[in-house]
């Protein structure tokens, strides 16, 4: 399996970190988890055939992680995909509904380059709770519930081979996490708690020009709670740690964080490999 981070953000806008997206790919299948702002861009930056995704699991309907769905479901229509199934929390088939409410007219316009529209109309979805599971002949998804402001799942994605890959979003540090992604290849896991860095180059405007206006209309990060719903870099290593996994992702950055201090605090608990997501990171399980 490959795991590609399309978007390694929060909520707050960066065009140098797209909302939280990631694409798990088994053989050829590409799994998609989350479609948070950016994702359609991200995906064909990863040369992905948006056709080709016809599996999408939502860990949770906070806008940095699903506000890019209605663009994917679209396009991805446009561009050929014909089936499609969503699995994510309660509130997923209102999403669904919502974009036939909306979008009725634009996807009648569509409608008429000659485009079947089963492939938007009829989009299936799945509830997922605790201990949900997917299975194909390549691929078992399973469900783990975490703690964050809204009902939130981690992911569990294991191939034929038994590689696996856990996707762990938006949570505090929870200790069930480092049995849920025992003896994973790969840990994907929040890291939204961390310091703050001078700009870099590789910072954009609207990096700067985003968090200039976050600052100015709202308190510090670590004065809100954030802090509470989500986990520094220690404590993701310390779930890595715990779980014995063999590469740690951190993701989910504000703008203008040290990834440098965030990866070194992780290097002193954790003794696998450390990775700091980026868009287009890709590592293999
Ligand atoms: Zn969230
Ligand atoms: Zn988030």
């Amino acid at each position: 399996m490959e795991v590609t981070i399309l978007g390694s953000g929060s909520p707050l806008a960066q065009t140098s970190r797209g909302g939280q997206s990631i694409v798990v790919t088994v053989d050829d299948e590409p799994l998609l988890f989350d479609c948070g702002p950016m994702s359609v861009e991200r995906l064909l930056d990863n040369e992905f055939k948006l056709r080709n995704v016809t599996n999408l699991f939502l860990t949770h309907h906070h806008m940095d992680h699903n506000a890019s769905f209605f663009h994917f479901a679209i396009l991805s229509w446009m561009y050929g995909r014909r089936d499609l199934t969503v699995y994510g929390p309660d509130g997923t088939d209102a999403l669904i509904d919502a974009l036939g409410d909306i979008y009725e007219a634009d996807i009648g316009y569509r409608e008429k380059f000659g485009r079947p529209v089963e492939g938007i109309s009829e989009i299936g979805f799945s509830t997922i709770s605790a201990d949900s599971r997917v299975s194909t002949d390549d691929w078992t998804v399973s469900t783990h519930s975490v703690d964050h402001s809204i009902e939130t799942y981690a992911y569990r994605i294991e191939n034929a081979d038994g590689s696996t890959v856990v996707y762990a979003p938006d949570t505090s540090k929870i200790g069930s996490l480092s049995d849920f992604a025992a003896d994973a290849d790969v840990l994907i896991h929040d890291a939204a708690v961390g310091p703050e860095r001078e700009p870099t180059d590789a910072n954009t405007t609207a990096d700067t020009e985003s968090w200039k206006q976050f600052q100015a209309t709202n308190p510090k990060p670590e004065d809100t709670p954030i802090v509470d719903v989500h986990t520094s870099a220690r404590e993701a290593a310390e779930i890595a740690d715990a779980a014995n996994v063999g590469t740690l992702v951190l993701t989910h950055f504000l703008p203008f964080r040290d990834t440098a201090a965030m990866r070194s605090t992780a290097t002193d608990v954790f003794s696998g490999t450390v990775r700091i997501a980026e868009d287009g990171l890709t590592v293999s399980a």
